[in-house]
């Protein structure tokens, strides 16, 4: 194949125009050759030709879907209701365009994205998916369960030619353990699974089914810490349940992400930065990550309405950087902050900030002003080398309503860069007010995760995932977890992880990978 060097456009014997490849395509021509023995392994040329790393760089790949268009039972003034489109999404937002054109079939929206990510040389065998659209909760259970066993569906299949969609099946949930079991060994694996969902839907038995269907992480609809500023944006819910909800969900084992929303109606931006620092500074909250999502007045919504007739004004963009800026000072280091702006393109946007690169707006900010955000995101090591030696272990205690949270890490303080990180749980009166029996008397594990350049499940490597660091960790929350008495440590592993766990003595005890103490 020749290209053309001069700019001039140039056509083949065919009279077909040449143009320059794309990086997918020189990947995918420098796979053949590899494979065929033509060129040898190059580990840079291929890191230069990964398209998006940060889509894989924490070592994993992230896969969003959307679930069908349904109403929610929510009234929230900003969120924005479109036909066909589940409650809060947008048909031209990125996820919410993939999967239209996919008619919100999972198994589509999974096998497709799977392609897109490979060919642009994203490693595909550790998959977090992100399962967005209204209020999970609100979904007939019926359809809950069909929609992951889609899921699981897709992953196993993909990469080996069959299509388990012809499979008949009795009992749902019992299908639904059988993918799960399949997934263990499968060539892409569910390593998380989130679902977004209201506080108040938060019950004992929403946890059981949550955790039924291979549910670790929730994200919840915070907006605000205040009543009245819930009650004019007609939340329909009070912070009580959030505070409720947090507890229920952290001891089961739950990953909690905050969606926060700065700049609602009722609010101020000194009440907005007040409230980053309400979340950290008692036993209420304590979020383990943030979404945060400044308020936008968006076409579809109640609150263009008012926005419209003057009742409602939004920040200029100098005002949302000082109050993001303000807010990012009151983030813990055990906290990662996964978005600070909706991704919503700017035709749907009728007031608000455009400003969708507001992340790297941030970090000029404070290089120009001398501060630091302390939060995981902005200390994780991506791609750079690993010295074990520079890295050294760190301890935060915290209390929340319930119990006490740990988080352990290995870090170079001198360099602000975080390696790998635990999160453990240590319930009040020994784990034995558990929901869940599986849990009583014991001690979770909530998170385990290293980061560095993403390594094939079963493949070597010299960055942090392979330097030893979760295994340290692991060794040193077992200890910590039996001195304070616990009978036993539980992890709310996703399927893909459990093999992990079991080779270091674990086993599979209801839904969590177990380890009893002698
Ligand atoms: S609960 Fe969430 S999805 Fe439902 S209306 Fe409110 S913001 Fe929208």
């Amino acid at each position: 194949m020749q290209y053309p060097k001069d700019g001039v456009r140039h056509t083949d014997t065919r009279g077909v125009a040449m143009r320059m490849p794309t990086k997918a395509e020189i990947l995918a021509l420098y796979r053949e050759l590899v494979e065929e023995g033509v060129e040898p392994v190059n580990v840079l040329a291929e890191r230069a030709l990964r398209k998006l790393k940060t889509k894989s760089n924490s070592g994993i790949a992230v896969v969003s879907l959307l679930t069908k268009p349904f109403p929610c039972p929510g009234r929230c003034t900003y969120c924005p209701t479109e036909e066909n489109m589940p409650k809060s999404y947008l048909s031209k937002e990125p996820a919410a365009a993939r999967a239209l054109m996919n008619d919100f079939d999972p198994y589509l929206q999974i096998t497709n994205r799977l392609k897109a990510l490979e060919m642009n040389g994203h490693p595909i065998d550790k998959i977090e998916m992100i399962v967005i659209g209204g209020t999970w909760s609100f979904y007939h259970p019926v359809y809950q369960e069909e929609f992951l066993i889609g899921c699981y569906r897709a992953c196993n299949d993909y990469g080996t030619g069959d299509d388990s969609r012809t499979e008949k099946y009795m009992d749902r949930l019992a299908y639904l353990l059988l993918l799960q079991d399949r997934n263990e060994r499968a060539k892409s694996r569910i390593i998380g699974l989130s679902i977004e969902t209201r506080p108040d839907y938060i019950t004992d038995f929403e946890i059981e089914r949550l955790r039924a269907l291979g549910v670790t992480k929730a994200e919840i609809g915070v907006q605000h810490l205040d009543d009245d500023v819930l009650k004019l944006t007609k939340r329909d819910m009070k912070i009580e349940r959030v505070k409720t909800a947090t507890e229920k969900l952290r001891n089961a084992g739950f990953k909690m992400v905050y969606h926060m929303m700065p700049n609602l109606p009722g609010s101020t931006k000194e009440r907005d930065i007040a409230m980053f620092g309400e979340l950290f500074s008692g036993e209420d909250f304590q979020p383990d990550m943030l979404k945060i999502y400044p308020c936008m007045v968006l076409e579809h919504s109640e609150l263009y309405e008012t926005w419209k007739k003057g009742d409602f004004t939004v920040w200029s963009d100098e005002e949302l950087i000082e109050v993001m800026r303000g807010a990012k000072k009151f983030v813990p280091p055990y906290v990662r902050i996964l978005r600070v702006y909706r991704d919503i393109p700017a035709s749907y946007i009728k007031a608000g900030s455009t400003i969708s690169n507001l992340r790297q707006v941030m970090d000029e900010d404070m290089k120009k002003n001398g501060w630091h955000c302390h939060c995981i995101r902005c200390r994780e090591i991506r791609e750079g080398e690993v010295n074990a030696d520079d890295f050294t272990l760190s301890r935060i205690e915290y209390r929340t309503k319930t119990g006490t949270e740990l988080f352990l890490s290995w870090e170079n303080t001198k360099k602000r860069k975080l390696a790998a990180f635990t999160r453990l749980r240590l319930p009040d009166n020994n784990g034995n007010d558990a929901i869940l029996p599986v849990l009583r008397g014991a001690a979770l594990i909530r998170e385990l995760h290293t980061y560095g350049r993403h390594t094939p499940i079963g493949g070597a490597g010299e960055q942090s995932q392979h330097v030893g660091f979760g295994r340290r960790l692991l060794a040193e929350v077992e200890h910590i977890a039996k001195d304070a008495g616990y009978t036993k440590l539980a992890v709310i592993s996703g399927i893909g992880v459990r093999e992990y766990y079991r080779k270091l003595g674990y086993r599979l005890e209801g839904t969590y990978m177990v380890k009893y103490f002698q």
